[in-house]
């Protein structure tokens, strides 16, 4: 799988080419939904003028997880989306379900398409809609599935690139959880990363607005969203959020978007500065020798374990012996708290290193 995920990468369209930008994070904004021409043209105006903002989005048809909600105005929204390109030099973008979609934007001249979250877990509608686009030189951006799982992510993007589209990015917008949380969605921001190591010239765009749920935590997100080396935001953004037709909570003015990516800078990957490039090299290496140290002490404490594990054996003793457990990360958390340590990560690592004690003794 790596060697196909690697030619896929390479075969990669850059983004710079298909979505040129002059500033960092590149921004695609513009309402959760397209509610009426004057509210997709007088937001898309404002956008116009955020230097970050190079494309539009509305969604038209919308996958309400409800009935009886607004489920977008359909093929209508199409020529106003037109009406935004033809005014705006932003580029247009609508989220597709399947093949009627797909060739209604072809024909309507959406410039990007993108596959929404509850259609990435479904691989008979994702090959519908690769299908549909192939042949086409379009850009399709593909939303993380609704549930944690990788496989279905790059599930979508590899069926979509077999469909000879090149010009492809990813967009996490929060996995949804059962667990209670201040997100709408959980961002699992290690789902992305992975995602980013197996497919490196993958562009990662982060929608922070489907992650928090609510206006006053898209900054925050925003940030962590560049400190993980995204390139790109999507941000929800209405003309008036409180009376948005979806997702009003999330949305926020063009104008509030305006001042946040006053304060927002993109991160670099690879430091220009000859003397950061070198004290980053040099704090790397003292990293790594921390790290090897680290696994030679595992690999020590694993073989007292081993031996442990012959003497209970010996003498008919059970393995787990919960009280010598217990007091163990009582003392372990303890010290690690005297050092700063976060007491949950410490308790983390020792259950990890504990399951794996027990796991050699049996
Ligand atoms: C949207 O972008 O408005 C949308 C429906 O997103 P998602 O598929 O991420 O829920
Ligand atoms: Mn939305």
């Amino acid at each position: 799988m790596l060697e196909k995920l690697e030619q896929l990468s390479d075969d990669l369209q850059d983004i710079s080419s298909w979505l040129p930008f002059d500033r960092l994070p590149l921004v695609i904004a513009g309402p959760c939904s397209a509610e009426s021409e004057q509210q997709v043209i007088s937001t898309a105006r404002e956008l116009a003028a955020a230097p970050n903002v190079k494309v539009f989005r509305a969604g038209i048809w919308k996958p309400r997880t409800r009935p009886d909600t607004f489920e977008g105005v359909g093929q209508a929204g199409l020529q106003w989306l037109k009406a935004v390109k033809d005014e705006t030099s932003l580029l247009t973008a609508t989220e597709v379900a399947g093949a009627k979609h797909v060739e209604l934007c072809l024909e309507g001249d959406v410039d990007i398409l993108w596959v929404g979250a509850r259609t990435t877990v479904n691989p008979f509608l994702v090959q519908e809609i690769a299908d549909a686009v192939r042949g086409v030189d379009v850009p399709v951006l593909v939303k993380n599935p609704i549930n944690a799982e990788l496989g279905l992510w790059l599930g979508a993007i590899e069926r979509l690139h077999n469909a000879g589209i090149r010009k492809l990015a990813a967009i996490d917008r929060g996995f949804s959880t059962y667990v209670e949380m201040k997100y709408r969605n959980d961002p699992n921001w290690q789902i992305p990363i992975e995602l980013k190591r197996l497919i490196p010239r993958l562009p990662l765009i982060c929608d922070p607005s489907h992650i928090a749920g609510s206006r006053d935590l898209i900054e925050p997100i925003s940030e962590a969203a560049l400190e993980f080396g995204f390139k790109a935001l999507m941000i929800e953004t209405h003309i008036n959020p409180d009376e948005a037709l979806s997702d009003s909570q999330q949305q926020i003015t063009p104008r509030a978007l305006i001042e946040l990516l006053g304060k927002l800078r993109a991160r670099d990957t690879t430091p220009s500065d000859e003397h950061v490039r070198s004290e980053i090299a040099r704090m790397r290496s003292a990293i790594s020798k921390v790290d090897s140290e680290l696994i030679n002490d595992l690999a020590e404490r694993m073989k007292w374990v081993d031996q442990i594990g012959e003497l209970k054996k010996q003498h008919n003793i059970a393995v787990l012996q919960l009280d010598r457990w217990e007091s163990l990360v009582e003392d372990h958390v303890a010290r690690a708290k005297q050092l700063g340590l976060d007491s949950d990560f410490v308790k983390s690592v020792f259950e990890l290193i504990h399951t794996e004690a027990v796991k050699r003794q049996l």
